[in-house]
């Protein structure tokens, strides 16, 4: 059986002051959760304070986002270095709300995979079609397409250390959920994919996460889906309360 992993994305909420008081309540509620792989994602501004925070407890450090050159002239940018120091375990890559406002393609999403795994850190890939995609029928299309540009030119050793999200988008941030048996079909082709482009052995190691509208209520059913092994979780992370019996839920389904 795979690990379970839950994420936290806090996308652009909580300043410092915030971001140590959730970490903090955190490290007392789950830092001894020990059979679940349990990552946040602060904001850039918050991540050295975080790390210092973490050192010595089970709760990994993901970055929102990384940038795919070594560095220069990129303003307002992230080089992998620069992450790498801070002693980032993870990075958020290809999100939805980075597709949709920043232009990432999955071209530049790929370019970004083969810039963390360069400096050690595992990428969190999201994929996931928009609501009207999933209206017309076409998200076996759409998944086909970004599992095929995003991980070009990846070795199967690569793929199978790291972690991809589908996230329906029509389910982010909405309340909206696809059901544990939509969410297991679409997992169930992503590691089809994973086979047939990187061989049984990725396909089998490689942990698929489902996004969007996580909660603690619908945990359970989600992650008994033999594909689905974790969660990426953006608003129910904000709370320390959600965010730890989203934790609990899924240590439950592991024993
Ligand atoms: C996300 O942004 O990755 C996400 C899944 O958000 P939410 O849980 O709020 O739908």
């Amino acid at each position: 059986m795979r690990r379970p992993i839950i994420a936290g994305n806090w996308k652009m909420n909580n300043a410092l002051a915030a971001a140590r008081d959730l970490v903090r309540g955190l490290l007392e509620q789950a830092d001894d959760i020990s059979e679940v792989d349990k990552v946040i994602a602060p904001p850039f501004t918050a991540l050295l304070s975080i790390k210092e925070i973490l050192r010595g407890s089970s709760i990994k450090l993901a970055a929102q986002n990384i940038h795919y050159e070594e560095k220069g002239a990129f303003t307002g940018e992230i080089a992998p270095a620069m992450l790498e120091e801070i002693g980032c375990d993870y990075v958020i890559i290809g999100h939805s709300e980075r597709r949709a406002y920043y232009n990432e393609t999955n071209e530049t999403v790929n370019k970004k995979i083969f810039s963390a795994l360069k400096h050690g850190i595992i990428p969190i890939v999201c994929v996931g079609e928009t609501e009207n995609e999933w209206e017309r029928g076409v998200t076996r299309e759409v998944i086909t397409n970004q599992v095929a540009g995003c991980f070009a030119d990846l070795s199967k050793e690569e793929v199978a250390k790291m972690i991809i999200a589908y996230e329906p988008i029509w389910a982010i941030g909405t309340g909206k959920t696809a059901t544990p048996e939509q969410a297991q079909e679409v997992h169930t082709q992503i590691r089809e994919l994973i086979a047939r482009g990187f061989g049984s052995e990725a396909a089998s190691l490689v942990r698929i996460q489902y996004g969007g509208s996580v909660k603690p209520e619908n945990t359970a059913a989600l992650l008994s889906q033999p594909d689905i092994d974790g969660a990426l979780v953006g608003g129910a992370s904000l709370q320390i309360d959600s965010f730890v019996e989203i934790i609990r839920e899924t240590a439950r389904l592991t024993v």
